[in-house]
């Protein structure tokens, strides 16, 4: 196994994923066997430092959010190793995992589904504290109204319920609900797709103010890249179920190597006219993650591809100081021969991400 990307301050591991693979089996037939499986996640490794966040993108369907909830052992990982601040929890028992879930935490995307509705915004943000904590009724509800505070929300609206918050507050109630419990590490899976564009920058603030405050360590996804590059301090490119591309924030938005990621980055908006790079144009579609093609993921769509790249999976490497792609156009044996093209080109939108 390859060793997996460190982080650029790289004080300390927070999080160190190796190899995880989430395979997800498919079953068909009279007697509903296993005909196959769905390779969400295919082998992705790395580290989060503590204090950092860790951009996760890539197109919808490309594993990101399952990498996340695996991560967090919301889904039982097929194979691989996940270091939670010292402890290996790929495989811990649900009994030893209840003892880890106040360290990690998770914001979920749509914060009007992830909130009940029966619930009082009091209630809600004092659920964990019921499940992990013995204190006592007051010590709970000054410990709701202190998070109420830190996440900007009006101490008297404690006894509503969601509906009668708008989207933002609704999401700031889910961000002071995973911050009940003191966690060092939150999975930020889309915290902001679901919000008007005009509060969206709101909550992001919000949540780096919050790092800053306690010292948080996020795994941020999104197919945000302009917002992942705000808030960022590595991002990794995942393209079906693998990660293609991992690099600090500056060398990824200003050199990407990856054809996917410079694809992604061509297709971002610029607000000035003349900036805007020429548009790179893709071959075909996202393959199944139950067939992924053979050798490289991305040689079915990739407009650089060559006759190696139907072959062999090329391997994650360090092209810079830490900066990590995997393709072969950066390996000095790779024969250049291109290929033929098998589908009419189609152009990655930034709403398609
Ligand atoms: Fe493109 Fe080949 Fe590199 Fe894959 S390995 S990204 S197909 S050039």
């Amino acid at each position: 196994m390859l060793d997996a990307p460190r982080s650029s301050p790289s004080d300390r591991s927070l999080v160190s994923v190796r190899d995880l693979k989430m395979h997800f089996p498919i079953h068909g037939g009279l007697l509903r066997r296993q005909v196959g499986e769905v390779k969400a996640v295919d082998g992705v490794s790395f580290d989060i430092a503590e204090g950092e966040t860790l951009g996760l993108v890539g197109e919808s369907g490309c594993g990101k959010s399952t990498c996340g909830r695996a991560i967090l052992r919301l889904y039982d990982p097929t194979s691989g190793e996940i270091m939670m601040d010292g402890t290996e929890i790929a495989r811990l028992p649900q009994t030893q995992l209840r003892k880890m879930r106040p360290i990690m935490q998770m914001v979920f995307q749509d914060p009007q589904a992830s909130l009940n509705p029966r619930m009082t915004v009091e209630a809600i943000i004092a659920e964990p504290l019921d499940e992990h904590t013995s204190m006592s009724k007051a010590e709970k509800r000054e410990r709701v109204l202190e998070l109420m505070d830190a996440v900007g929300l009006n101490r008297a609206f404690a006894t509503r319920y969601p509906h009668a918050f708008s989207g933002g507050q609704r999401q700031r109630i889910g961000i002071a609900r995973a911050l009940a419990l003191n966690p060092k590490f939150i999975v930020c899976d889309e915290p902001i797709a679901a919000l008007d564009v005009s509060i969206q920058a709101q909550v992001v603030n919000l949540l780096e103010d919050l790092q800053r405050q306690f010292g948080l360590t996020y795994l941020f996804i999104s197919h945000d890249l302009s917002m992942v590059r705000h808030i960022a301090t590595r991002v990794a490119v995942m393209y079906l179920g693998k990660i293609v591309e991992l690099a600090p924030r500056d060398a990824l938005y200003g050199e990407p190597r990856h054809p996917y990621t410079q694809a992604l980055l061509s297709a971002v908006p610029e607000p000035d006219p003349d900036m805007q790079a020429d548009r790179t144009v893709l071959q075909g579609d996202v393959p199944s993650p139950a067939n992924p093609p053979k050798g490289c993921n991305f040689c079915t769509r990739c407009p650089q591809v060559m006759g190696i790249c139907h072959e062999i999976d090329p391997e994650f490497r360090e092209l810079a100081p830490g900066h990590f792609a995997a393709c072969h156009l950066y390996n000095e044996t790779s024969p250049r021969t291109e290929a033929p093209r098998h589908n009419e080109p189609t152009e990655v939108q930034q709403g398609d991400l």
